[in-house]
């Protein structure tokens, strides 16, 4: 499979190149130059698999330069680290099937993608007899799932920034607590917006970034992308062999659009009408679900909420969408681009009937999330973390009967525990590995510096990894 740029602007790469480009160097997103198509005998038969074998059934579509085998084995170490052999197992509560994605080391669904993706950069680093130094700007969730990706791996140093006192107690400590020399945490005084900024302007240094083998790890990469891609038909084969209706829906917490734009993938490879609609629940920052509902992509202010890693206005997976919604044309996507960077604004009214054949959306308030978290539990004894209770309540204003609806647990509630612990009113119970980090005396390593680009690349250069 080779890999073509969203702008046009590159020749066609392979898979092991994408992942090592991350952005594309023209600027746009990379994607497969097609999308495999599966059919009913091939679907019917991953029924049997267990999660490892069907992401390699799936990535495989995706990879063909890297050996059969070294895949299987890098598939089966990422997964190995979850606290369940299921990896994601899904439980019916009331009219939902819920689908956990939370039983990785950092408690996130972010683990799916980064433990993956760790591996993938310890394997090619390995072949090519080089190093990389990671730089990232977090604002929770991320940073830690990357750190554990990569911890302890000979030829990858990380650096990972995120805003002092601004992230909760327990990703503060997942990060900082984490004390292998190869990792490096950055507490700055400032907002996850300035770190953002300062990262970006360090990899905008193209001299420093080939000096230090910069790499990077969010959401753009599309070996997370694809990683995600797996679990969604993990769902449907799991739920397609309880329900007699064979169609499914998704609803999915965004932020980011990275995990819904997954779903799309995997609508587009499975047999006709697997997978119904993608119903992306939204919080108060909402530019998608108006873009859903109105073909109104236009950038508001970031408002802070109890489900602060969908606190996002500007999603940076949205161009690939936008790439097939513009019938696959590089020149179209990046005017579009190119317009969305100067006016802050993309009309995509002309696109609705195509946009809602795959999309539809839903908008949960604050109070919505609280008092979904408080029935859910009355109701069924099960407890949501704030973003999945976002994905929960939008799927329960939109499900109709009879089709069933797999709703995304993206974290586990210990994670948010003061906010869960107030809507339900009572202690919950802290899954080990989180009450282990928050004995007090715990060992912990981070740099306080001020939102100074300079003092950072400084730091940057003098603690980066050398070939
Ligand atoms: C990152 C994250 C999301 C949003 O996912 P996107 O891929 O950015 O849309 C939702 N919930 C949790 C817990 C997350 O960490």
């Amino acid at each position: 499979m080779q890999y073509i740029s969203t702008r046009g602007g590159i020749d066609p790469v392979p898979f092991t190149r994408a992942v090592m480009m991350g952005l594309a160097d023209d600027g746009g997103l990379l994607l497969p130059r097609a999308i495999p198509r599966i059919g009913s005998e091939t679907y019917e038969e991953w029924k049997q698999l267990s999660y490892p074998e069907l992401a390699f059934e799936i990535m495989s579509r995706f990879i063909d330069d890297i050996p059969e085998a070294d895949l299987r084995e890098i598939i089966n170490r990422s997964y190995a680290s979850f606290d369940t052999e299921q990896v994601v197992p899904i439980v019916h509560q009331g009219p939902l099937h819920i689908m956990e994605l939370f039983h990785g080391p950092t408690l996130a669904f972010k683990d799916i993608a980064l433990q993956f993706l760790g591996n993938i950069f310890e394997y090619l680093l390995e072949k090519q007899d080089s190093i990389m130094n990671i730089l990232g700007a977090t604002s929770g969730d991320t940073g830690s799932a990357a750190i554990y990706g990569v911890r302890g791996k000979e030829r990858i140093n990380i650096f990972i920034l995120h805003p002092h006192g601004r992230v909760s107690k327990v990703q503060e400590k997942q990060m900082t607590t984490v004390l292998d020399d190869n990792v490096f945490n950055i507490a700055i005084r400032g907002t996850f917006d300035d770190g953002q900024a300062i990262v970006k302007a360090i990899f905008n240094d193209l001299d420093f970034k080939e000096q230090q083998n910069l790499g990077a790890i969010n959401s753009i990469n599309w070996a997370r992308v694809l990683a995600q891609v797996v679990y969604y038909v993990h769902a449907c084969l799991h739920i397609s062999s309880h329900e007699t209706d064979k169609a499914t829906d998704f609803s999915v917490p965004t932020g980011n659009f990275g995990d819904i734009f997954a779903g799309y993938i995997a609508k587009r490879m499975l047999p006709e009408g697997t997978i119904r609609k993608l119903l992306l629940a939204t919080n108060a920052n909402d530019i998608l679900s108006r873009m859903v509902s109105d073909g109104d992509y236009s950038l508001g202010d970031v408002v802070a909420t109890s489900s602060p890693s969908m606190d996002i206005q500007s999603a940076s997976n949205f161009e690939r969408y936008l790439y097939y919604l513009l019938d696959e044309e590089p020149d179209r996507t990046r005017q579009a681009m190119t317009q969305f960077a100067e006016s802050g604004k993309i009309d995509l009214t002309d696109f609705q009937t195509q946009i809602q054949r795959d999309f539809t959306t839903e908008k949960a308030s604050e109070e919505d999330v609280s008092s979904t978290i408080a029935e859910f539990y009355k109701e069924y004894g099960y407890i949501l973390d704030p973003h999945t209770a976002v994905g929960v309540n939008c799927a329960l204003k939109h499900q109709k009967k009879g089709i069933p609806v797999c709703c995304l647990a993206t974290a586990h509630p210990g994670k948010f525990g003061d906010m869960v612990e107030k809507s339900i009113g009572k202690p919950i119970e802290l899954p080990e590995s989180i009450a282990d980090l928050l004995i007090p005396g715990k060992k912990s390593r981070c740099e306080l510096m001020d939102a100074d680009r300079n003092l950072i690349q400084d730091f940057v250069r003098s603690h980066a990894r050398r070939n």
